[in-house]
């Protein structure tokens, strides 16, 4: 025993806790949605944003080319500065130089359209073919890479960790085509690398808030599911450890499933008590029915002993003593199976039919037979012979031959037994009247209790047990009818018992159960492996 505890015990400290395994799934769930969720959030902002830098800085590109296209030769430095200044154009071409009003936005340049170029972000360097640079803004002029395609742009960071977009396009003559020279422009992205840092931290943030309300609100939601269960196994380890605890789990005053299991398992723990009381009153029950025969037999047998053997009266005396308490002790052994077994009907006789009438006419034939003194009458008011209830038909036997033969058994003056049957509606009742000694009202609230008899010694003399009534009692109320009696102290008693009608649909319903039920259990028998797996 204390192995068996020690391991339980050990059992029980190495399972994981319902909260903590709960929890976890939770905040895993909602951290990897958030993940996912995030990442793909940060990716199309990510994407939009970029596109926009790289629409920007395509601009400036364009901008720059088609003032450049319409140069002949090689980019040069004083061609490229006369195309992309109109100020030194006019001068070059004699013209007056820009008026203060003309040059309002003072850009590098003066012309509205590059003034775009002096976006605080965007550089640009202008290089001819032999990668010297002709032209370029900002205080360091972007690098020219080598690239195949018209144009090429790609996202680079920098030791901060900044992204820095660049774009390379090939300059050609418009209409010869020929190449002329190269265009770097490389954007800081300022804008886009404050927008991605910041939807990066705030999404941090949001999901480390998302996790943790995740996991205190399901630490709260499964403590208060777990807290009951808790409870009842506090009371079924208390329970366990002493079968006749009283402990059961409180009120739980939450309305759920959780509120019927517990009513449940406290139903179950009163009934399971009860039962456990019921079978230790009865073992109780049965050794002191025991005791009297077997001492009664002990003592005849150490007379025997003693005296007997020469006393050829003693011996006879003695060993008809000792069969007919052999006989009493064998029929109550067989009243206690009985009892025993009427307590398993619904497993064995689940479908069972029988006709009252048939059995009643029977019965009280045999009755009359087997007591020629007695007036054992039948009278039957409106009930069909085709009457049928649910009943194993020696069951309904056994109960009419308790009920007659304890009127018999109890009788005085009057030997006559009257049993008369009828239908209500969707009822039938038997009566057993008799005309005996009749039964107090005290008593008869305890005559259909195991082992309980009016006067103990005359039943005693009667060969009774105290199991008849009680037999009888389980058997009715198996088949879902009702038994009590009415009595006159010196009077005589009146039994009556209560069965419900089949109709002709429960027939067939019952008839075809146990057609069902006999070919399951042929088949099983002719197939024992079958039945074995
Ligand atoms: P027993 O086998 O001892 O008759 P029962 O359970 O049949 O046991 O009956 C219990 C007790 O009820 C009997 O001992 C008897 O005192 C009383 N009793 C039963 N039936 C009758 C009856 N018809 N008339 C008077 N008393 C009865």
């Amino acid at each position: 025993m204390p192995k068996a505890s020690a391991a339980s015990g050990k059992k029980e400290t190495r399972h994981v806790s319902l909260i903590v395994r709960w929890v976890s799934i939770v905040a895993m769930t909602i951290a990897v949605s958030f993940l996912v969720f995030s990442a793909v959030v940060y990716n199309t902002v990510k994407q939009e944003a970029l596109s926009q830098q790289k629409d920007t800085s395509n601009e400036v590109v364009n901008i720059l080319r088609k003032r450049l296209v319409g140069i002949d030769d090689e980019l040069e430095i004083t061609n490229v500065v006369q195309q992309l200044s109109p100020n030194t154009r006019r001068i070059l071409k004699g013209g007056p130089a820009l008026s203060q009003s003309e040059n309002s936005n003072s850009s590098v340049f003066g012309d509205t359209v590059l003034s775009t170029v002096t976006n605080p972000d965007v550089t640009v360097a202008i290089y001819n073919l032999r990668n010297e640079i002709v032209f370029h803004n900002g205080d360091s002029a972007p690098k020219l890479v080598k690239f195949t395609s018209e144009s090429k742009s790609v996202v680079k960071e920098n030791k901060k960790g900044k992204s820095i977009l660049y774009v390379y396009r090939k300059v050609r003559n418009r209409s010869t085509h020929k190449l002329t020279g190269y265009i770097v422009v490389r954007n800081q992205m300022t804008s886009y690398n404050r927008l991605i840092s910041r939807t990066l931290s705030a999404m941090l943030w949001l999901s480390l808030l998302g996790v943790s309300l995740a996991i205190l609100i399901s630490y709260l939601v499964v403590r208060n599911v777990v807290k009951p269960i808790n409870k009842m196994s506090k009371v079924a380890r208390e329970v366990n450890d002493d079968p006749n605890s009283t402990a059961r789990i409180p009120e739980l005053h939450r309305n759920d499933e959780l509120e019927e299991l517990a009513l449940s398992f406290n139903m179950m723990l009163d009934r399971m008590q009860k039962y456990i009381e019921q079978q230790k009153q009865f073992v109780s029950d049965v050794s002191h029915e025991l005791r009297t025969p077997v001492a009664v037999i002990e003592g005849h047998l150490s007379m025997l002993k003693r005296w007997g053997k020469d006393d050829p009266q003693i011996l006879e005396e003695s060993i008809d003593a000792s069969i007919s308490e052999a006989e009493r002790m064998k029929h109550l052994i067989q009243e206690m199976l009985d009892l025993t077994r009427a307590e398993q009907i619904s497993v064995h006789y689940p479908n069972a039919i029988a006709e009252p009438m048939e059995v009643l006419t029977r019965v009280v034939g045999d009755m009359g037979m087997v007591h020629p003194d007695f007036k054992i009458s039948l009278e039957v008011e409106d009930l069909d012979p085709d009457t049928k209830i649910q009943i194993y038909q020696g069951h309904l036997e056994q109960i009419l031959i308790i009920l007659i033969d304890n009127g018999i058994k109890y009788s005085t003056d009057r030997k006559e037994i009257a049993v008369s049957a009828g239908q209500s509606g969707q009822e039938m009742q038997i009566v057993v009247q008799d005309y005996g000694e009749g039964i107090s009202d005290e008593d008869k609230k305890k005559i259909f209790n195991r082992f309980y008899r009016v006067d103990k010694a005359r039943t005693r003399e009667k060969g009774g047990n105290g199991l008849g009534l009680s037999i009888a009692q389980k058997l009715v109320e198996s088949y879902h009818g009702t038994i009590d009696v009415e009595s006159v102290l010196g009077q005589g008693s009146q039994f009556r018992i209560i069965f419900p009608v089949l109709s002709d649909e429960d027939v067939k319903r019952l008839q075809s159960r146990e057609q069902q039920k006999q070919a399951e259990e042929s088949g099983e028998s002719s197939n024992p492996q079958s039945a074995e797996s």
